[in-house]
């Protein structure tokens, strides 16, 4: 079984109760995390995660909320021990940005800083964009403004797929990206432009016929009506839940 983990689930502003959206996925002592907006190692070992099954960490988009907490990240699994290699995936202008934030930074006294391996997601190529002994991952371009992508992460262990829409106005890549997926995690920031509310997540979630739908990326207030709306759209949808657990 392959289990998503949701570390936070706020959008930029959000409330006391959120910090900002990152996700990893587990299985077989095979760890992907997305996003780091936030401390995301502090939120792993919340959830009782060994830092040390990583195996790569995927931007979805440049913007703060996504990058920023990527000179902590880094600096933590080198004081963590890590010494092998970080692959770290995202658009290109994802990459820049968080290889800039860390250059802010004086590391020189940094001995045994494990070397980042970038790679450049291009999101209209056909096939996967990662693969490993556990996991297949293929991307979507979302519509926000700035170039952002959708993952899709399968389970070679279970064999099921799990979607993260990152942030995107609805988007028809997005929903071919989640089609049939057991999870999609789809943001609900509000009616803003390049963003998504929760009714058209959860017309995301029924085009795309996913099985369970979970809002993230949420603001500091979801208004009832908005939520009851989007259950009338599709019933199997919930709110994020920080460092809850999701089977897959
Ligand atoms: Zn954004
Ligand atoms: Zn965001």
């Amino acid at each position: 079984m392959a289990t998503a983990y949701l570390l936070g689930t706020g959008a930029a502003h959000s409330n006391a109760g959120r910090t900002t959206t990152m996700i990893c996925v587990h299985s077989d002592s095979s760890t992907l995390v997305i996003d780091c907006g936030g401390d995301a190692v502090a939120r792993m070992q919340r959830v009782g995660m060994d830092v040390d099954t990583i195996q790569a960490l995927f931007l979805t988009h440049e913007h703060i909320d996504h990058v920023g907490g990527f000179p902590l990240f880094y600096k933590k699994l080198w004081l963590s021990g890590r010494r092998r290699p970080l692959p770290v995936y995202g658009p290109a202008a994802a990459i820049v940005q968080a290889a800039r934030c860390f250059a802010t930074y004086d590391t020189r006294a940094f001995e045994g800083l494990p070397p980042v391996v970038w790679h450049t997601i291009n999101p209209e190529a056909d096939g996967a964009v990662y693969s490993d002994q556990s996991w297949i991952v293929h991307a979507a371009p979302g519509c926000h403004g700035v170039p952002v992508v959708g993952l899709r992460i399968t389970s070679k262990s279970s064999g099921g797929a799990m979607t993260y829409s990152s942030d995107t106005s609805p988007s028809e890549a997005i929903t071919n990206l989640a089609h049939g997926s057991a999870l999609l995690f789809h943001e609900a920031t509000g009616a803003q432009p390049g963003h998504s509310t929760a009714l058209q997540a959860a017309q995301t979630a029924k085009d795309a016929k996913a099985q369970r739908l979970v809002l993230v990326h949420l603001p500091p207030h979801l208004p009832a009506s908005d939520l009851s709306a989007a259950q009338q759209e599709f019933a199997p949808m919930e709110l994020g839940s920080e460092l809850s657990s999701y089977l897959f």
